[in-house]
């Protein structure tokens, strides 16, 4: 029986792998679980997972929760999701927050050399350096991914060396966006944006696929987990998100990894790894349905969020963290009508312009410079 921390279970990847765990309740007990606004979502879990840890976004909800829950030990707000990164019950914690807010309790995860299963791809791109010299100091714990390329990736690494690996191929489906000019994308709107063709997620990587920005963060996410150099990492359109990546390696080999779009997979993947198991929850892919597989490249003229990406990860040390602070207020910024669409590469840009790069050697660096760039993107554009 494995013990599982889920940081964000009212999320998208959250009740995927609520899922993911109630198909194998032989193998996996829930013991705590995090919610960030959802009371309503986050009782129905809890009444039916009954994890012993819960912790909520405001005091006052933590408050309804302790009179609902009494036998329960309840916590909120940020030092109570720090607290759940650090619980010594836990065999694995699944990062399941979006945004950089799930760096600290990832960390924590981390000193008690937890397997953290990485959905929280913000973690990685904004405090990747960080995390990896931490990784070395805590060599027991590690880090599986979660996110469907990198997923991917680590399998068709699998019973290879690394000195092998030539290349990583991150797969990208294009977005709501695929094909359109710089001219077409000028008045695209939240509705547009959040309608993702292959896959169905939170709002925030919704609208970063749509602007390929997630590209470019799991571009440094790669980088950060695999310590492949970025002129060894390739992005590649492939609309029809069947290959989620794949290795070339130093014969000119190419494994893929395919499957249904279906997060589930990659969740399990992180929970039983090294093993595989069968689940009736996880998705079949047709071979016989499907009629085409195509690949074509990022037109990086329009699609900015990868080059920019490639330029932060390269720059190395804060520049990554502001390249996704900037981006976190910009989809924020975007979603309430406040700024247009290209508006969120100019945002990234001029805030790594801005930016004065510091080495990555403390919390509070990442702290200060996600702080920092955060104020400078609000004092710049958050219109009225
Ligand atoms: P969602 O927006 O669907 O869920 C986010 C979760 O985090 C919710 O449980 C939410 O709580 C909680 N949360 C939000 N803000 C805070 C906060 N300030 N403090 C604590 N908790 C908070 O996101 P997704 O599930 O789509 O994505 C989660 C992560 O996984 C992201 O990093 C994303 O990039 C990554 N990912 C997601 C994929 C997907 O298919 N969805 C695929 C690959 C990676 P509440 O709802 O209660 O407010
Ligand atoms: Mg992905």
């Amino acid at each position: 029986m494995k013990n599982i921390t889920i940081l964000g279970s009212t999320g998208s990847i959250g009740t995927n792998a609520l899922k993911v765990i109630e198909a194998k309740k032989e193998k996996f007990k829930v013991i705590a679980m995090s919610a960030y606004s959802n009371l309503e979502l986050f009782k129905e879990q809890v009444e039916k997972f009954n994890p012993t840890y819960l912790c909520i976004g405001s005091e006052k909800n933590a408050k309804i929760l302790r009179e609902l829950y009494p036998e329960k030990i309840i916590c909120f707000g940020d030092e109570g999701l720090k607290a759940m990164g650090a619980l010594e019950e836990a065999d694995i914690v699944l990062t399941a927050i979006s945004g950089a807010i799930g760096i600290e309790a990832t960390v924590e995860a981390i000193k008690k050399e937890k397997r953290i299963a990485l959905a929280n791809k913000e973690t990685m791109v904004a405090a990747g350096e960080y995390i990896n010299k931490l990784l070395q100091k805590y060599p027991k714990a590690e880090i599986i991914p979660v996110d469907s390329e990198h997923s991917a990736l680590f399998q068709s690494m699998q019973g290879n060396r690394k000195e092998e690996i030539k290349n990583l191929i991150i797969t990208a489906s294009g977005g709501p966006f695929r094909g359109k000019s710089l001219k077409e994308l000028e008045e695209v709107t939240i509705e547009q944006a959040l309608k993702h063709p292959n896959w169905s997620m939170g709002k925030k990587i919704t609208i970063d696929s749509s602007t390929l920005v997630n590209k470019g963060l799991e571009v440094i996410e790669a980088h950060m987990l695999f310590g492949i150099g970025y002129e060894n990492i390739e992005v590649l359109v492939h609309p029809q998100s069947i290959i989620h990546s794949m290795v070339e390696f130093v014969d000119n080999s190419i494994i893929a990894q395919m499957g249904a779009p279906d997060m589930k997979l990659p969740i399990q993947y992180a929970f039983t790894y090294p093993k595989r198991e069968n689940s009736r929850v996880l998705e079949r892919l047709s071979l016989k349905t499907l009629t085409e597989l195509t690949f074509s490249q990022v037109d990086n003229k329009v699609f900015k969020g990868v080059e920019l990406a490639f330029q932060a990860g390269k720059t190395g040390k804060t520049m990554p963290c502001v390249f996704n602070s900037a981006n976190e207020v910009a989809v924020e910024l975007f979603l309430e009508g406040k700024i247009k669409f290209l508006e969120i590469y100019e945002i990234i840009e001029r805030a790594m312009k801005f930016h004065k790069v510091r080495e990555m050697d403390s919390l509070e660096v990442i702290k200060d410079v996600d702080k920092e760039t955060r104020k400078w993107v609000y004092s710049n554009y958050a219109r009225d």
